[in-house]
């Protein structure tokens, strides 16, 4: 379960992700939408799904198109801010 303390140590996938968004110079935590500085780094990532140009979830023979995400989420309006996680965490 999330709280609001940051964990003592980050688990090495979070740890990653924490150091591309600091890298890459996407570490401000204001908020785009209520301009709360809580944006905050979620504790899972999140598959973002394809969808056909007919409005079907879109497969290649039985695995689902899509990409993960790394989602910063914020604490005072709900706002979710998403990176494509195989580019923020290359380079
Ligand atoms: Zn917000």
């Amino acid at each position: 379960m999330a709280t609001d303390q940051p964990p003592d140590e980050l688990e090495p996938r979070l740890a990653v992700i924490v150091d591309a968004l600091h890298r890459k110079g996407a570490d401000d935590p204001t908020c785009p939408a209520c301009g709360h500085a809580a944006l905050e780094l979620a504790d899972e990532t999140f598959f973002m799904q394809a969808i056909t140009p007919g409005g079907e979830i879109a497969f290649t023979g039985e695995t689902a198109d899509g990409f993960e995400v790394a989602a910063m989420l914020c604490g005072h309006c709900g706002h979710i801010r998403l990176h494509h996680l195989s580019k923020l965490v290359r380079d």
